[in-house]
């Protein structure tokens, strides 16, 4: 009997070579955080780029059939990409070799102006034919953050079958997206039988992106063999947890203008033609919207094999939420390193860490923060129209929180 552990896994990035992302998208600054924050395995993203693949084959050392490791961090990959269709659909595909990448990018090279420019390719072709060369490299294929307003399925189709025709037995899985959980997936009839992934889309390898969602995966060992079996749900092996955003705090989550954000009701934004009053901006559905019409039930009707939905926000966030600073500020940084030490990982900070040990690690505001955080008592503020969702203290948590801590100069200097 072999015995199952838990992986956490994150298949869906950028690197440096796709468009709007990081420069710091390089393969070892990205192992290297991926450590930090708890992710054992890591889609590599864009492997049909060649800048991209090449570094991949150089600072990658292969320990298994498709499965890649970063010698210094120790972090494993597994090939991975995303492309866009014929119809701007935007697919994730899973692949078990550098050579079937480079078989792959071949074909799919006859039909893309932009394959060697951009990480993230536009391809002329349909999803059925996408997913038949897919399938034909023995590779894995899904829609990527399937209900977003710009390039998602559906956006452009009513049915997943719409989308991939015949080759819809090809789709294993479906990726939620930032502003979608498990909850309102499981009211499409359809998806039911799909495995659902939670990853982080990340376009830099910070830890409020890279690992924002996450998977729990129930394998023998973390390796691209073992990957198949757990988006396929077979030998016992599975998605233990998919592990996301509070989908309120994704940019799509509500109806909203594109330009100015503005927030409408459905019938609001229909009887306006999708154009801003305020601005004239386009207004794009929101993923609650888009659900709803699509649901096939009023509640969730979850199958039996699907995993629990752990909502989450970025730890940064709620550092930067108790002390007043922009997340991305060096003094968050240094509170989100010690917590993150000192415990693990991020997720054993913001979840599973007694109060009484995170007392003994940080000030009294973080740990009042991150209890309100716990108990579902911060206000969330939701995304729509591209712009992200936030949290906020709210006046009930206010009036219960120790006075912000004066950071000194002797601090840094002891
Ligand atoms: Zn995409
Ligand atoms: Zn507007």
């Amino acid at each position: 009997m072999v015995e199952i552990q838990s992986f956490a896994a994150d298949f869906h990035i950028h690197s440096k070579y796709s468009a709007a992302t990081s420069s710091q998208m390089d393969v070892a600054t990205i192992a290297a955080q991926a450590r930090l924050k708890g992710l054992d395995l890591v889609g590599t993203g864009d492997a049909f780029h060649p800048s991209w693949l090449r570094s991949l084959r150089e600072e990658l050392v292969e320990v298994a059939e498709g499965t890649f490791e970063h010698q210094r961090y120790r972090t494993r990959f597994i090939l991975t990409a995303e492309v866009e269709d014929r119809n701007r659909v935007h697919h994730v595909i899973i692949l078990p070799s550098f050579s079937a990448v480079e078989s792959l990018r071949e074909e799919l090279a006859k039909h893309s102006q932009d394959i060697d420019g951009d990480g993230r390719a536009h391809v002329e072709l349909g999803a059925e034919e996408i997913a038949e060369l897919v399938v034909a490299h023995q590779g894995l294929i899904g829609p990527s953050h399937a209900f977003t307003p710009w390039t998602s399925v559906y956006k452009e189709f009513d049915s997943l079958r719409d989308c991939y025709g015949d080759r819809i037995d090809a789709v294993s899985f479906l990726e939620l997206g930032l502003s979608a959980d498990t909850d309102m997936a499981d009211r499409i009839a359809e998806l039911a039988d799909l495995t659902f992934l939670s990853n982080s889309d990340a376009h830099s390898p910070w830890p409020d992106k890279l690992g924002r969602e996450f998977n729990r995966l129930g394998l023998a060992e973390p390796t691209y063999e073992e990957v198949v079996k757990a988006i396929k749900r077979r030998d016992g092996r599975r998605v233990l947890l998919n592990v996301g955003f509070d989908p309120r705090l994704g940019k799509y989550h509500v109806t909203a203008c594109s330009r100015c954000f503005k927030q409408f009701p459905m019938d609001v934004a229909v009887r306006l033609k999708w154009k801003c009053d305020d601005c004239f901006g386009w207004i794009k559905k929101g993923v609650l919207d888009r659900v709803n019409e699509l649901a096939d039930y009023p509640e969730p009707r979850h199958p039996p094999h699907r995993p629990g939905y752990l909502r989450i926000a970025p730890l940064a966030e709620v550092i930067g939420l108790a002390t007043g600073e922009d997340p991305h500020s060096p003094g968050v940084k240094a509170e989100w390193e010690g917590l993150v030490t000192r415990f693990g990982d991020e997720i054993s900070v913001l979840v599973d860490a007694s109060p009484e040990q995170l007392s003994e690690a940080t000030n009294p505001r973080i740990v009042e923060v991150i209890k309100a955080f716990r108990a579902g008592t911060l206000r969330v503020i939701p995304g729509g129209g591209g712009r992200y969702g936030h949290l906020e203290i709210g006046t009930e948590v206010a009036k219960k929180l120790p006075p912000k801590p004066q950071r000194k100069l002797t601090e840094f200097v002891a």
